[in-house]
Parts: structure tokens; sequence; C-alpha cells
């Protein structure tokens, strides 16, 4: 765990008694800043679109359940010393989690901004670790009856060759701005991607999904194990779960529709390899968060 010391004993109030100051040295703030990236896919009992889709008697339940799955992480943190905690919903609408349920401590970023970060915005060099709740199968997996990437008109989408999930995509960001990623709960796929991305990371798989089913586990156990498996991480050395970044990026998207395929290939620097895939290449990934902030939106 990192620690950042905000102030030294030399800069504290001036209005601090001279005798008070022993006690001060004590009293040193510490800052942990934590950042929490949730969807809805990937909560436990989430198994049909309706059950995600805000306008749908059916979300009532699981947007509690989701809100659920993110109070208890940042109670975890909080255990963990967390200081700071800033939450992006990040499904659909971005206007999921039910804000009065999370901690006073917690930052919560609604709707979505435009900018490439899409599912971590706002995240920078100055938060200690990030967090993904209710992450969910990539597009082509069978992990998950909703398993998708960003977007239902992908087929699949390969990163240097690797097939891509949210985790993929939202882990490499991570990196770009150094922030180590230490938990994730979802689905049994998308945990058993996260520990071969980042062995030392900490999951917890709240169902496994078998062709349009899912088994879940029960809603309470699902909270209970997010805080604890969430503290821990955060009390761990949080620095063995910093991803490595790839310094060349060679992207291939392929649309389950040709003529969007088509499209997609006019964004500068895109080319059409099939007539569903194209193909990118870039060294800085933001250039290939651009890219996907533009053709996996439409
Ligand atoms: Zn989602």
């Amino acid at each position: 765990m990192i620690f950042t010391q905000l102030f030294s004993c030399d800069s504290a109030p001036g209005f601090v008694e001279r005798n008070n100051l022993p006690e001060l040295r004590l009293k040193r703030s510490f800052r942990m800043k934590v950042y929490i990236s949730a969807d809805i896919e990937g909560v436990t009992g989430v198994t049909h679109w309706d059950e995600a889709d805000r306008l749908n008697p059916d979300y009532q339940e699981f947007r509690e359940q989701m809100t659920a799955e993110v109070a208890a992480a940042c109670e975890g943190a909080l255990l963990a010393g967390g200081t700071e905690i800033w939450v992006k919903d990040a499904h659909g609408s971005a206007r999921n989690l039910i804000a009065a349920r999370l901690p006073k401590q917690t930052h919560l970023i609604r709707g979505w901004s435009g900018h490439p970060f899409s599912m971590v915005q706002e995240l920078d060099g100055s938060f200690n670790a990030m967090l993904m709740i209710g992450y969910h199968s990539r597009a082509g997996s069978g992990a998950n009856p909703l398993a998708h990437t960003i977007s239902g008109n992908i087929a699949g989408l390969k990163i240097n060759g690797s097939d891509a999930s949210e985790l993929l995509i939202h882990a490499y960001t991570a990196a770009y701005v150094g922030v180590p990623l230490v938990f994730l709960s979802g689905d049994e796929g998308i945990c058993e991607d996260a520990t071969l991305l980042i062995p030392q990371i900490a999951t917890v798989a709240v169902k496994r999904g078998v062709g349009d089913a899912s088994i879940n586990i029960h809603p309470h156990l699902a909270v209970d194990q997010i805080t604890k498996r969430v503290q821990t991480a955060l009390l761990d050395d949080v620095s063995t779960c910093r991803l490595p970044l790839p310094e060349q990026f060679a992207v291939q998207i392929t649309y389950k529709d040709h003529a969007m395929a088509r499209r997609a290939s006019f964004f500068p620097g895109a080319v059409i390899e099939h007539p569903h895939t194209i193909g990118f290449e870039s060294d800085d990934y933001f250039e290939v968060l651009r890219l996907f902030a533009f053709v996996l939106r439409f």
C-alpha cells in the first residue's frame, strides 16, 4: 500500500500552538485514493439484457445489487485505510448507482464525458489503486450470457493478437497513467482473464455463465466477499499489480455488420483487413483509446 503524506509537521497549519506540535507529529495525515469502475453485466444475478436496461421493470433489483457490490468495495477500501474514493458508473446511461447508498468519501462520476478514458474517466496518477466491479466476459466468450466488448455490434476485438475485454482495455489505461489494478469482481470467465493478465490481482467470481443461463452466488455473499477481498488487496503490496504497458499496439476490430467495418475504416490510420474487420496500429495507447471512442460506439 502506498501512502502519500499530505503535509509534513513543518508545514502544519500556523494556528497550531507550538506546545501541540509533538501530538501533531503523531497525527500525520495520510491519503489513499482509490478508483472504482463499475459495470452491471458481471453483477451477481444479472442474466438477461432486460435486467440491465433502465427502462425495463426487471432492472431495479439489479441496479440495487450493482450499488450494493460497489458500496461493498468502498467499505473494503475504507477498512484498508482509504481516504478518498472515486466511482465511475460505467454501464449504459452511466446513471445506475444509487448515490446515497455509497459512503460520504465517494465522488460519483455519472454520465459520459466523451473522454477516451471512457469507463475510467478522471483516472490519473494521483490514485493509489484501481478496482473493477461487475465486469463481464468479452465478445466471443461463452462465459456470460451478456458477453460483449463495449458494444453489442462487435463480434471480436484483439489487441496484439489477444482477445480484448473491457477489463484489458481499461487495465491498459490504468497502466498508461501508472495505477495498479488490484481487484476485480464479475463472472468466472473475466476473473480468469484478470488472473492471466495480472497474476497478483484479487478477484471474486460472483457467477458462472452457461449458455443463456447463469449460476450465481447469493447477493449478500457477493457483498461480504467483495468487502473482505478489497480490504486485503489494498492492505497488500499493491505495486505487485502494476501491469506493464506494451510499447506497440496492433488492434483488430471485427464487426457483426460489414457496413460498420467499412465506415470505421475511414478513421485516420485505420485500414480494412476483411469485409468485417478493421486494423489499426500505434505506439501510443491514447491513440488506441481515441480510435475506440469513435469506432466502437456508433
Ligand atoms: Zn455494461
